[in-house]
C-alpha cells in the first residue's frame, strides 16, 4: 500500500514540489518501504522519537523536524537533521545557531507563520515577522540558512477559507524572498500542504508539501 500511495502522490506533484513523507507514529519498517522506493524526505513531530529512529535507519535519509521544538531540545537534533520547519522565535533561532555551531554544521530552518482561524498552531503573526525579519540582525546567524516560510491552515472542509490562508501565506514569501535582510539565506521554500489540503497549497506556490495519512494511513 505505501508503495502505491508513494507513487499516486509523487505522480500528482507538479515538478518543483517536493514531498515530505511525514512519517510520525509510524514505524521503521513503513518508513524503509517508502525509502526502498526513493523516498528521501521524512518528516517527524517528536525529538525522542525522530532521534531513534535516525540511530536505526539509513544515513542517508533527510529528516524534516515538523513539529514545535523546545529550544532545550535542539541540541538532540543539531547533529544530523536536515531542515526545521516551524520556527517561531528569535530565542529559537538563536539556539539552532549556537548548537549548529558546536557540531560544525549550518541548518537549514523554515519561519512558521501562523495564518489558520485557531489558536492551537504555532507560528509568527505578520508583525512579529515583520519584526523579526527588519529589525534582527540575522546575517550574524553564520550556522543557520532561513530557507523559507512554513504554515499549516485551519482544518476545515470550507475550501476558501484554506486558499485565503495559503494565499495570505505566499503573498508573505513572495514580500520576503527578495529582501535584503536575507540575501545570505537563499530564501526559496514555501512548505504548505498536507494530506487534505494539498492540491489548494499547491495551487497557490507551495514548494514542499508534508503528506503523512494519504501515503501511511491514518494515525491512532
Ligand atoms: C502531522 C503533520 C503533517 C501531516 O499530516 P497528514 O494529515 O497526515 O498529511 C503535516 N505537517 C505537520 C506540521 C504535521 O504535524
Amino acid at each position: 500500500m505505501i508503495s502505491e500511495n508513494l507513487h499516486r502522490i509523487k505522480n500528482a506533484l507538479p515538478a518543483g514540489v517536493k514531498l515530505i513523507a511525514v512519517s510520525k507514529k509510524k514505524s521503521k519498517k513503513d518508513i524503509l518501504a517508502a525509502y526502498q522506493e526513493g523516498q528521501v524526505d521524512f518528516g517527524e513531530n517528536y525529538v525522542q522519537e525522530l532521534v531513534e529512529k535516525q540511530e536505526a535507519l539509513p544515513k542517508d535519509i533527510h529528516w524534516h523536524f515538523i513539529g514545535h521544538l523546545q529550544s532545550n531540545k535542539v541540541k538532540y537534533l543539531a547533529p544530523f537533521v536536515h531542515m526545521i520547519h516551524g520556527v517561531d522565535s528569535f530565542k529559537l533561532l538563536k539556539e539552532i545557531n549556537k548548537q549548529a555551531k558546536k557540531v560544525d554544521r549550518k541548518i537549514s530552518v523554515l519561519l512558521q507563520v501562523h495564518i489558520a482561524k485557531e489558536d492551537s498552531k504555532f507560528g509568527f503573526s505578520d508583525e512579529e515577522l515583520e519584526e523579526m525579519i527588519t529589525k534582527k540582525n540575522l546575517d550574524e546567524l553564520k550556522h543557520i540558512s532561513i530557507r523559507g516560510l512554513m504554515g499549516m491552515a485551519t482544518n476545515s472542509s470550507n475550501e476558501d477559507l484554506v486558499r485565503s490562508e495559503f494565499k495570505s501565506l505566499s503573498e508573505l514569501y513572495y514580500k520576503y524572498r527578495s529582501h535584503e535582510a536575507l540575501q545570505h539565506h537563499s530564501f526559496t521554500e514555501l512548505s504548505m500542504g498536507m494530506t487534505q489540503d494539498y492540491p489548494l497549497a499547491i495551487d497557490n506556490g507551495s514548494t514542499m508539501v508534508r503528506i503523512g495519512s494519504a501515503i501511511f494511513g491514518s494515525r491512532k
